[in-house]
């Protein structure tokens, strides 16, 4: 293996987009570390597992330490870990369920830019690749807190890509749709449920199962990290699959009001 070899790390590669994402990244030539918070105990394949919970400050820093001391540099920080909250009103998570959301997906990927950014800072390159959601673009009624921690996501990559551009590092966030991952089994349940609710929570969750029965494979996802990663110039924002793209070109160009009404048709929300 020569040092030529670019390296990368991807967060939450133990299952789904993360393990499509590492697989892919690794038949493109990249040397490949994933993570799991079970560490080498969910090794896949070839790829090579570090132990990471992205909302603990010492294991962040200790994953980040660990492929420093085995490579030397790192090329490329894939953000993919990440978790859902199930269908159900924005009242009906507690603020401690709130943030416990926001530690993982917005906390953990700041964590994880913030370790790996002095030494992409010492080479002068580096490129790092959140993996957002189209509810970062389009937030969805009854998912307003996991939408809010991919808008986080949005807003946090936009501002880092302008600044750290002229230091030879670029920052790129990926769009997904919905997926066939374990994603929804590894969704948390709302704490603070309300009777009111009850029925439209029953309803979206058999709305979005419908949708993951015919969501896109992973890899679908995975490909568009590694056109991101190679990219020349690379663009900010790259939804991934189908729905995704769709979803963003309304988002940019229809009337709101149309978008809105297409939302609530699509989600069965009747008034
Ligand atoms: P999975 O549940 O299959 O994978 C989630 C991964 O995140 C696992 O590998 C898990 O690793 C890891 N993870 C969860 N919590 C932590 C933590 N605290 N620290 C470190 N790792 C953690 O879901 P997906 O592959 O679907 O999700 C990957 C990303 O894609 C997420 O950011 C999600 O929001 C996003 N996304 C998913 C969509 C979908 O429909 N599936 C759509 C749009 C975006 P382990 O448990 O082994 O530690």
């Amino acid at each position: 293996m020569t040092s030529n070899t670019p390296i990368a790390l991807v967060t939450g590669a133990s299952s789904g987009i993360g393990e499509a994402t590492a697989k892919r990244l690794e038949q493109a030539g990249y040397k490949v570390y994933g993570t799991s918070r079970r560490g080498a105990q969910a090794a896949q394949g070839t790829i090579r597992m570090l132990a990471l919970d992205v909302t603990n400050d010492t294991s962040v820093a200790a994953a980040v330490s660990e492929l420093i001391r085995l490579e030397g540099h790192i090329d490329l920080l894939v953000n993919n870990a990440g978790i859902g909250i199930a269908p159900a009103g924005a009242e009906e998570s507690s603020i401690e369920q709130a943030q416990a959301l926001f530690d993982t997906n917005f906390f953990g990927l700041m964590r994880m830019t913030r370790a790996v950014l002095p030494h992409m800072r010492r080479q002068g390159s580096g490129r790092i690749i959140n993996i957002g959601s189209i509810l970062g673009v389009v937030p969805m009624p009854y998912i307003a807190l996991y939408a809010a921690s991919k808008h986080a996501v949005e807003g946090y990559s936009e501002a880092l890509d302008h600044e750290l551009r002229t230091r030879g590092i670029r920052v790129a966030v990926i769009e997904p749709a919905f997926t066939k991952t374990a994603f929804e089994a590894n969704t948390i349940e709302p704490d603070a449920t309300l009777d009111e609710y009850r029925s439209v929570r029953a309803r979206l969750t058999q709305v979005f199962s419908q949708s993951m029965a015919s969501a896109d494979d992973p890899d679908v996802v995975a490909r568009v990290v590694l056109k991101a990663a190679r990219a020349a110039r690379p663009k900010l924002r790259y939804p991934a699959g189908v729905a995704a793209g769709r979803l963003s070109l309304l988002r940019a160009f229809a009337p709101a009001g149309i978008l809105d009404a297409g939302i609530r048709k699509n989600l069965q929300l009747n008034n």
